[in-house]
């Protein structure tokens, strides 16, 4: 049987938490599917199709490892684990405020597919504070984002916020 995870998320853009928990994942899995939200309910400073191709480059190192697949999903993230066959639904854990919002995600999921296991993985203490949206509004204010996220990420981030 093929172990399958998705690891769904809005990835608007990826950074070094989000690569630190993929890196991870794949040791979990045969195939982990990196599902990008189309309806985050939050403006995206990339579209869908640059999270997407932004998320296949960063991951393609990782694809020694498992098999990496990366597409955008609409609806119930369970719905979306359900249709690739993901047997597990992979969330990284930052801080304790993370913790009952996920919490009560994980329960509602459960009533709604007892099949499909949320995984948490903790996030590594030296990436636990990055976050999408302060990366972008570091940028936007002309601070170093060199140690949040990839040189290219940081490149595309730096050419969104006009300043390359
Ligand atoms: P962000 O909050 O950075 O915009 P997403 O909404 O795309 O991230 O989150 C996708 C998944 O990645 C979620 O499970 C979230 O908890 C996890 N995640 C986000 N940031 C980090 C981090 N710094 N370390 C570990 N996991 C993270």
């Amino acid at each position: 049987m093929t172990r399958t995870g998705l690891y769904p998320g809005s990835f608007d853009p990826i950074h070094n938490g989000h690569l630190d928990i993929i890196g991870r994942a794949v040791k979990l899995v045969d195939k982990l599917v990196i599902g990008v939200a189309v309806d985050t309910g939050k403006v995206a400073m990339f579209s869908l199709d640059e999270r997407i191709e932004i998320l296949r480059e960063e991951t393609k190192p990782l694809q020694k490892q498992a098999e990496i697949v990366v597409h955008g999903y609409q609806g119930l993230t369970i719905n979306a684990a359900r249709s690739v066959g993901a047997q597990i639904l992979v969330r990284g854990l930052r801080a304790f405020s993370d913790f009952e919002y996920e919490f009560q995600l994980t329960a509602m999921n459960q009533q709604l597919d007892r099949e499909i296991e949320t995984v948490f993985l903790m996030a590594d203490p030296r990436h636990q504070a990055i976050a999408s949206r302060l990366v972008k509004e570091i940028v936007s204010m002309g601070g170093d984002i060199t140690p949040f996220v990839s040189p290219g990420v940081k490149r595309r981030l730096m050419s969104k916020a006009g300043r390359s």
